[in-house]
């Protein structure tokens, strides 16, 4: 059949312009008034969006940086994470995850995930733990917070810091508390894909504790205090006044834009369920009911020898969709030296032989979830799914 781009109406993955067009007005005016301050570092933009996100996330203090993997390498450099140490992270999750760890010399351990949730399995991170474990790094995977109430509880048990990395979960809630409220530092991201997408890089470190706040600003800033006198060995990591003006105005879109995000899970649940795929070819994604579900990404499971197929036949429909994440980080080229074996962590290697996540924005139509739906449950009547099945 066709090529997406000769297809009527693609159904892209992710369209950025939809929800930046409407807005285009406001983001010149925000733009025009940092050129006119001549602020193009630590502006005043950045000073309001840190105490907007402090708010939202009910922390005292937040630290804008670089990006969100600068927020996790700077959250492991405050904690003086370094050779000698464990730090426990999922293997189901974006590399940043657990490059902070390798680069501070300090040993990943990866730790399985609970099939369900896609998120770290806490009895995982228990059986885990060594007197060497400093840090775990849960994830909220997808927007869903992971099971963050009983992770927190052990690391306190046992003094060990907890890390969230909150990359894909900006708004998210667990037991009604914020994401990034829960262990000592939160860790977002602004990168164009997630719920806050900014206009290239972006990240902020979240906190409740505020002399670890000062020494989060301390390691993004060369560890200089005062100007051109190091006390440690930082990095230069910060958020440009323009990206902040740009989310300032990302920000007070959010709220909605999680609720239409919502929406858009309901009813895709709805149309699979309605499509009878469900329970059979396609698994839904499963909200845990304590987890304020954020949705960055709607992620089905599909037969892992189809799902190859499944994607080229939306492909040929001009409906996007996306492999997070085709392999896993215990299984990639530059962790073999860690040892892990094929088989190790096998519902992480489950999950990425047969994930796929749909397109998922504020500005999806329900038209398009039809024709999204229509495209799945279409390649499961032909003729390649019958062979298959
Ligand atoms: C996006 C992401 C990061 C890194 O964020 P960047 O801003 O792209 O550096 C870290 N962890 C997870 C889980 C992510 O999805």
């Amino acid at each position: 059949m066709s090529n997406p781009s000769t297809v009527s109406n693609p159904v892209p993955m992710l369209d950025v312009s939809r929800g930046n067009q409407p807005l285009r007005e406001d983001f010149l005016a925000a733009l025009a008034s940092v050129i006119d301050s001549g602020r193009f570092l630590f502006g005043e933009e950045v000073a309001r969006l840190e105490r907007q996100l402090a708010q939202l996330h009910q922390v005292d203090h937040a630290v804008a940086c670089a990006n969100g993997s600068d927020a996790l390498l700077l959250a492991l450099m405050a904690l003086d994470i370094g050779p000698g140490d464990e730090v426990i992270v999922p293997s189901f999750t974006f590399f940043a995850t657990a490059s902070c760890v390798a680069r501070l010399g300090a040993k990943i351990v990866f730790v399985d995930i609970e099939p369900k949730t896609f998120n770290i399995d806490p009895d995982a991170v228990a059986a885990a733990i060594t007197p060497r474990t400093r840090a775990i790094i849960p994830v909220h995977l997808f927007g869903q917070a992971a099971a963050i109430d009983r992770i927190c509880q052990m690391a306190d048990a046992k003094g060990i810091h907890v890390v969230e990395d909150a990359a894909q979960a900006v708004a998210a809630a667990y037991r009604s508390r914020p994401v990034g409220s829960w262990g000592l530092v939160g860790c977002l991201s602004f990168y164009p894909t997630k719920n806050m997408g900014g206009m290239g890089d972006g990240g902020m470190l979240l906190t409740r504790d505020a002399e670890f706040a000062d020494r989060l600003r301390l390691f993004a800033g060369h560890g200089m205090r005062p100007r051109y006198y190091h006390q440690v060995v930082g990095i230069n990591s910060r958020l440009d006044s323009f990206q902040a003006a740009v989310l300032e105005i990302k920000l007070k879109h959010l709220p909605s834009a999680t609720v239409a995000r919502q929406v858009h899970a309901a009813r895709y649940r709805q149309l699979l369920e309605e499509s009878g795929l469900t329970g059979k070819a396609i698994t839904l994604p499963v909200q845990d009911p304590a987890a304020y579900h954020v949705w960055n990404q709607f992620t089905i499971r599909v037969p892992a020898a189809e799902r190859d197929a499944v994607r080229t036949h939306l492909q040929q429909r001009g409906i996007g969709s996306e492999i997070y994440y085709p392999v896993p980080l215990h299984r990639q080229v530059c962790f073999e030296s860690l040892g892990y074996e094929p088989g190790s962590l096998p519902h992480t290697e489950r999950a990425c032989s047969e994930v796929i996540s749909l397109p998922m924005y504020a500005e999806l139509t329900a038209d398009e979830q039809v024709r999204v739906v229509e495209g799945l449950a279409s390649y499961f009547r032909t003729a390649a799914h019958r062979a298959a099945a």
